[in-house]
């Protein structure tokens, strides 16, 4: 087994939206003592010998059964630094934070990605019973927890449970309101169980997404992505550069009808759409009167940047469609990305008993986190 099958698979999966998107998704291989795993901050499809970062296996079992303080703050950040330490000699790169499940499955291979039919599952009211009925007792099921130590304690103890009950490792992780993790010990084997899980959710799918476009009205579009960029600038200091890009479709012209029909896209479903596309998309109603638009514009904005310290990166309009701001066009790219993802998943859960979001304690978690590092980007002036 080797490196080269491992980028082979990364690029493979990396590449294709139904499986992960943006910088989503981790992979590892292990080959004797070292495990190399995506670094943090790469990407699955540029996959490279330069995007992994090559751990020290048994420093890393160490991390898995040493006691950590409490405190969050304290016990997150012992834990990153235990992380790092736990690095092959000369690696600089920062390890995915999901290192330690990859360590967990004692399989070659272990791909975990963000596929929208597969969260159809882990955010849906069913959840847990869906993915029951859909994978039987092959699958182990990982609840709700904040990421990091704590994440990587529940699946340690999932696994040992699993394993005392069937005698055997599980190849099928589902992480609720987060996505898959697949191992394996060939490519082909990893290939194979791929194709399977797709094919098992696929046949208990009720409505599929509809993406093709639609008509709509290209100048109130443009008249009100001037006004959202405008605001934007106005409300954060510096260049004066927000873009705001107008995307709609079948599926999206459905969900702008009313407030009421936006609620499945209305918060985040996982820690990658909070990250990319916002904790929650505005929703600015339906009116004739100009400047009580332009006011409801600038509210809006003004209190989401209270909330996070940024623009919220989606805003939707009644009977019109969505818009994508930002100031930089890559994140802008992942951001629109992520919100036709969450359209996607909101169809596939219909299936599954309705959407269920990211619960707040989660959704904070995660926002003071990406609070932290939005910071650093701004400090770095990007
Ligand atoms: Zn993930």
């Amino acid at each position: 087994m080797s490196l080269e099958q491992l980028i082979e698979l990364s690029r493979l999966y990396g590449s294709n939206p139904q499986w992960v998107l943006a910088g989503g998704g981790n992979t590892s291989v292990k080959i004797k003592n070292t495990l190399y795993v995506k670094a943090s901050g790469t990407t699955l499809a540029d996959a490279s010998e330069a995007t992994f970062v090559k751990m020290d296996r048994k420093k890393l079992a160490a991390v898995l059964k040493k006691e950590y303080p409490a405190e969050p703050a304290e016990r997150e950040s012992q834990a990153l630094q235990d992380l790092l330490d736990a690095r092959a000699e000369g690696q600089e790169l920062r390890p995915s934070v999901e290192t330690l499940m990859h360590e967990l499955l004692p399989f070659t291979f272990v791909i975990h990605t963000h596929p929208p039919m597969v969260n159809g599952i882990t955010c849906s009211q069913q959840a847990e019973q869906a993915a029951r009925t859909v994978f039987g007792d092959e699958v182990v099921w990982i609840p709700n927890v904040n990421p990091g130590l704590i994440l990587a304690t529940t699946i340690r103890d999932a696994i040992k449970e699993y394993k005392t009950q069937h005698g055997t490792p599980p190849w099928l992780v589902l992480l609720q309101n987060h996505g898959l993790v697949v191992a394996g010990d060939t490519p082909e084997e990893i290939l194979a169980r791929h194709r399977d899980v797709a094919s098992r959710v696929k046949a208990h799918i009720t409505r599929f997404p509809e993406l093709d476009t639609v008509p709509y009205d290209g100048r109130q579009a443009e008249t009100l992505a001037y006004q959202i960029a405008r605001a934007a600038d106005e409300l954060v200091p510096g260049t004066p550069d927000h873009q705001a890009v107008f995307i709609c479709n079948r599926e999206v012209f459905r969900h702008v009808r009313s407030a009421k029909a936006f609620t499945p896209l209305s918060r985040a479903f996982s820690p990658d759409h909070i990250v990319y596309a916002g904790h929650r998309i505005p929703f600015l109603t339906q009116t004739d009167d100009f400047g009580a638009e332009l006011a409801a514009v600038r509210r809006e904005l003004e209190d989401f940047l209270r909330e996070t310290g940024r623009i919220p990166p989606v805003v939707a309009r009644e009977g019109l469609g969505v818009f994508i701001t930002g100031r930089n066009r890559r994140m802008m790219d992942a951001a629109a990305a992520l919100f036709l993802d969450a359209v996607q998943i909101a169809v596939y859960t219909q299936a599954f008993g309705g959407e269920a979001f990211l619960p707040p304690e989660q959704t904070d978690f995660i926002l003071n986190w990406e609070v932290e590092r939005f910071r650093t980007r701004v400090s770095a002036g990007e």
